[in-house]
């Protein structure tokens, strides 16, 4: 069976967020906000901007798309207690009768969602079942691992960790969603192992929103790993500058990126500047020929 890549909707990178992590956990969330075309963007903007409040998730859902804001291997801030989970975001208002998760924006959304969490459980080794409270104690006892892990709400994590009091996603129909889940992995394994031909890789820094630029290097400095910083410093040499050059490296950064011309390791570092760290490590490996260079994080 081939392998499952993780999701890789476009990127609008959050202000705020941890270090490193192992995804062995899926909890889903409620924005408080319409669930309609543009609402994914317009709450990852909110996390991206300088205005962002201490808080953040790994993807925002909305009907027409889904959008990632912190990277799988990067600690998000979204349930007070969220070492080695993913936090998944559904646009919801969280408010009206529970049926409002069966409308036709809902459905379309879920269909997103139920394909992302299939695609992070198949990818990391998650089992793709619901957990109770007691099982989510006992993956917290048992160290975290993907092996024990599975799909939980919020309020889950409220209940049995109490770093928070938040009860979202209200009204969520959790067991349809974990059966959607299934069919979404049974398509992806089926797929899988019939050969396709593939469609051409967009260049992974296009990925990023368009018109996204470096303002600042202090994410490299930071979070980024020994690696991060060692393609920091070669793009310095590469363009005659030291790494203290700062404004200088980033003006850089953003003109090469302008005109197509960021070459491994600048790409790598632009990456790197914005908290994506799998997408920085996977152009430096691609660089030094561990492996080929793909779309997405596979
Ligand atoms: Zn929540």
């Amino acid at each position: 069976m081939s392998k499952i890549a993780p999701p890789a909707p476009p990127m609008i990178p959050a202000r705020h967020h941890g270090g490193a992590q192992t995804p062995a956990l899926i909890v889903m969330h409620g924005t408080v906000s319409p669930c309609r075309k543009g609402n994914a963007r317009s709450v990852a903007n909110w996390w991206h901007g300088t205005s962002s409040p201490d808080t953040s998730a790994h993807y925002v859902a909305d009907p027409g798309e889904s959008v990632q804001c912190v990277g799988d291997h990067t600690e998000a801030y979204h349930c007070g207690y969220n070492l080695n989970s993913i936090g998944y975001e559904l646009s919801d208002p969280e408010t009206g009768a529970a049926s409002r998760w069966e409308d036709a924006d809902h459905k379309a959304m879920l269909a997103i969602a139920a394909v992302d969490v299939a695609r992070l459980c198949l990818a990391y080794g998650i089992p793709i079942r619901r957990l109770s409270n007691a099982q989510l104690a006992a993956w917290d006892k048992g160290g975290k691992k993907p092996k024990d892990g599975g799909i939980v709400s919020h309020r889950q994590m409220s209940t049995v960790f109490k770093k928070s009091t938040h009860t979202d996603p209200i009204g969520f129909p959790m067991a349809a969603f974990v059966k959607q889940v299934k069919a979404a992995a049974a398509d992806l394994q089926k797929g899988a192992s019939t050969p396709v031909s593939k469609p051409k890789p967009k260049d992974p820094v296009d990925t990023l929103a368009p018109g996204e630029k470096v303002t600042s290097l202090a994410q490299i400095n930071q979070h980024g790993s020994a690696r991060e910083k060692a393609a920091l410093a070669q793009f310095a040499k590469n363009q005659g500058l030291k790494v203290t050059q700062t404004g200088e490296l980033i003006r850089r950064l953003n003109v090469l990126r302008a005109e197509g011309k960021l070459g491994d390791t600048g790409r790598a570092v632009f990456y790197a500047a914005h908290g994506w760290h799998e997408k920085a490590l996977d152009e430096l490996d691609a660089r030094d020929g561990k492996k080929a260079a793909t779309p997405g994080k596979a």
